[in-house]
């Protein structure tokens, strides 16, 4: 059934001023419907977390595999206690620190999870975000919600309501449009029900940030490279390719007067064989590649830019139709772990190193 998407704007800062809309959004959650909605790491698809088939309309409505779980999210600190068994010592040093925020924690589910949320897992994932649109949705719902970023599967996370609008137009009853996402990358995961705990997904919260916090912590294989034939990440959704936009991605790594000769050279090469080649290039670089299509992602010196505007410009990509895209490669420390995790995804792991 092709529903009729309504899409409304909210004030960011200040929620309480479209009460009625969030009342409206509120209702549709109650009655088993989807609502897509900002929070400071991307858009969600919002659901009931506790109606297995409002799940089962998120897998839907995404083309999302079912054996992949949803984060379910919270408005308050209180609300996590009814939906999980234990929380360690480490858990709550974690919440302490990094909650309301773009963090995730796994923990052990109670019963009341239905298995659809959890995508068959005894474990769910719990977020309480930070962003005002999202707290005053979520509480205004009454239940925790499950949501999973609002793109079509595979496609990049959305992190404005016009990006939501393209993928989910006629599949979900409504669009609360607070304008931009803060962090722009999904919120970082970890798994607190082992020991030590285990980095399943970088995020803006960094390793460095959470291990000067709790001490050691593994990384799980799937954050930094490709997984081999019959190798499983612990987040399902790692295994899944992510974020592709239509053209081929080659990330290019050297020093910067390497990369940037190397990447005209390759777009001089594909320009003249008549394809439409597209260069993502940041302020330092922009002005190397005039001649040429160049989408400025942000601010070598301020990752945080990097990190907003990188799923915006992989969708432009699209918008654009370029079917082959360089982008200069990013240091893997703090930040630059999520901003390259992605990147990486996106690229098929395609990477030339000069
Ligand atoms: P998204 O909501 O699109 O950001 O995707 C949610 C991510 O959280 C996916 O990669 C899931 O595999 C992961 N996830 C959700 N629940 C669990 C869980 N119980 N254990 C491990 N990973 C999870
Ligand atoms: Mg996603």
């Amino acid at each position: 059934m092709i529903l009729d998407t309504f899409i409304a704007k909210v004030d960011p800062e200040n929620p309480t001023l479209n009460k009625d809309i969030i009342a409206k959004a509120a209702d549709i959650i109650k009655n088993g419907g989807l609502v897509a909605f900002p929070t400071e790491t991307v858009y969600g698809l919002g659901g009931n977390a506790l109606d297995g088939e409002a799940a089962k309309k998120i897998y839907a409505a995404k083309g999302r595999p079912s054996d992949n779980p949803l984060i379910v999210h919270i408005s308050h600190i209180d609300e996590l206690y009814p939906l999980v068994e234990e929380v360690s010592p480490k858990a709550k040093a974690l919440m302490d620190a990094f909650w309301p925020g773009p963090l995730t924690l796994i923990f052990k589910k109670k019963p009341i999870i239905p298995s659809e949320t959890s995508g068959g897992l005894d474990t769910v994932a719990i977020r309480f975000p930070e962003n005002k649109v999202a707290k005053e949705f979520i509480s205004a719902c009454g239940v925790p919600i499950a949501a999973p970023s609002a793109n079509t599967s595979g496609k990049p996370s959305p992190t404005r309501a016009s990006h939501v609008a393209y993928d989910m137009t006629g599949r979900i009853d409504m669009i609360i449009d607070g304008g931009s996402c803060e962090f722009g990358l999904e919120s970082t995961i970890v798994d607190t029900t082992c020991e030590p705990p285990c980095l399943l997904r970088p995020g803006a919260v960094t390793l460095g940030m959470m291990k000067e916090l709790i001490g050691d912590m593994t990384v799980d294989k799937a954050v930094v490279s490709a997984l081999k034939e019959g190798e499983k990440p612990k987040a399902p959704g790692m295994k899944y390719t992510h974020y592709s936009p239509k053209a081929h991605i080659t990330i290019v790594k050297g020093s910067l007067d390497m990369v940037e000769k190397y990447i005209i050279e390759q777009a001089d090469k594909g320009k003249a064989e008549g394809c439409n080649v597209g260069i993502i290039a940041t302020v330092q670089t922009k002005d190397s590649y005039s001649g040429h299509n160049v989408l400025i992602i942000g601010d070598r010196d301020h990752p945080e830019t990097i990190a907003a505007n990188l799923f915006k410009m992989l969708r432009k990509c699209d918008y654009l139709g370029f079917e082959r895209v360089y982008v200069e490669y990013f240091d893997e420390d703090e930040l630059g772990m999520a901003i390259m995790n992605r990147l990486k995804k996106a690229a098929g792991y395609d990477i030339v190193v000069l």
